[in-house]
């Protein structure tokens, strides 16, 4: 028995020494396990005249317990610590100052949009939205594109299933503003539009921005001064425009529009093709046709139209050579935009 109370002495200070998980479960298993030092003692038991084994065997269990307990506070504080520990080396001092934040920038394209908007806002036109999935009578047929009409070939299409489609400019957007708020109006829509077309200078998705104005005495001189103090705010600068005779259906008399090259100021260089004019918008009168379908007495009221690329814009007033940059999302040539 003085054996026992030395071994558990022995066993108690060891326990105490530990100083990680490791060594206080070696000091377990060399007291507790199934070769440990009080284990063996149990072993010892018959060996014993019989009747001293019971009080022998209580105060090795006793002494066991007592281990085992041991043991476990150790336990709990090592594991106490060692979660201090960790949290004191992991600390975040949440009153140091940031590491500096990237702020984000406008693509190109919308502030190219956000500018013609507010331009054409100072000029009394309102900003108007629709659907870009549209049908074949807004997209086409109010447009005065009959069924099989040739005009409809100039356009490829995307087609729903269901006989719906990619709108494949924003002019649907005039019809339904006509239908919705009658004359006079004068709105812009700008917007997505889809066509089955890539290459360097067209993608299957782009954006157009079209204007339509309608109210008595509205004339093609007022399209003209329109678009030509549009062209010169927002290239900053002055510049020549002129119109070609040219054909829409939903148009009459159309023009294209021209200006003046903004790289070379009209002596002719590789963008303009040596010919000093940019392509820059297409334009009309609104046909009669048009003006029927959406419920405006063309007798009454006249009105202009015209279809400017939002991308094009964009990339003469950027000078961005390739269209394609402006959707391949390549954060190098994004960044470049953040603080014009
Ligand atoms: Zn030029």
């Amino acid at each position: 028995m003085q054996a026992l109370t030395a071994l558990v002495e022995q066993a108690l200070a060891e326990v105490g020494g530990c100083t990680d998980l490791g060594a206080l479960d070696e000091a377990r298993v060399r007291w507790l396990g199934k070769k440990g030092a009080l284990t063996e003692q149990l072993k010892s038991l018959g060996g014993l005249p019989a009747a001293e084994r019971p009080a022998a065997g209580a105060r090795i269990n006793e002494a066991k317990v007592r281990l085992q307990a041991a043991i476990e506070a150790r336990r709990e504080r090592l594991g106490r610590e060692e979660i201090e520990r960790s949290l004191a080396a992991g600390r975040i001092d949440v009153t140091l100052p940031g590491r500096g934040e990237t702020r984000g920038g406008l693509h190109p394209v919308t502030k190219a949009r956000l500018r013609i908007e507010a331009l054409f806002r100072r000029a009394g036109f309102d900003v108007a939205t629709g659907p870009e999935v549209e049908d074949d009578f807004h997209n086409f047929e109010a447009l005065n594109f009959p069924p099989n009409h040739p005009a409809r070939a100039m356009h490829d299409t995307f087609y729903f299933p269901d006989g719906k489609l990619l709108r494949t400019h924003t002019s649907p957007v005039q019809i339904r503003a006509m239908l919705e708020r009658g004359a006079p109006i004068a709105v812009i829509a700008p917007g997505r539009v889809y066509r089955c077309d890539s290459d360097m200078t067209h993608s299957p998705m782009f954006h157009q921005v079209e204007g339509l104005k309608v109210g008595e005495g509205v004339s093609f001189a007022n399209l003209k001064a329109i678009l030509h103090g549009f062209l010169q705010a927002f290239f900053e600068r002055d510049l020549a425009m002129r119109l070609r005779p040219s054909f829409f259906p939903f148009t009459e008399p159309s023009a294209e529009v021209d200006m003046s090259c903004v790289f070379c100021d009209g002596k002719g260089c590789r963008t303009c093709k040596q010919t000093g004019w940019l392509e820059i918008a297409g334009c009309g009168m609104v046909h009669p046709n048009v003006l029927k379908a959406s419920g405006i007495d063309a007798e009454r009221f006249s009105g202009y139209a015209f279809g400017a690329g939002i991308d094009r814009l964009a990339m003469l007033r950027y000078g961005v050579s390739d269209l394609r940059l402006f959707f391949e999302n390549d954060l190098r040539f994004l960044e470049q935009f953040r603080t014009l």
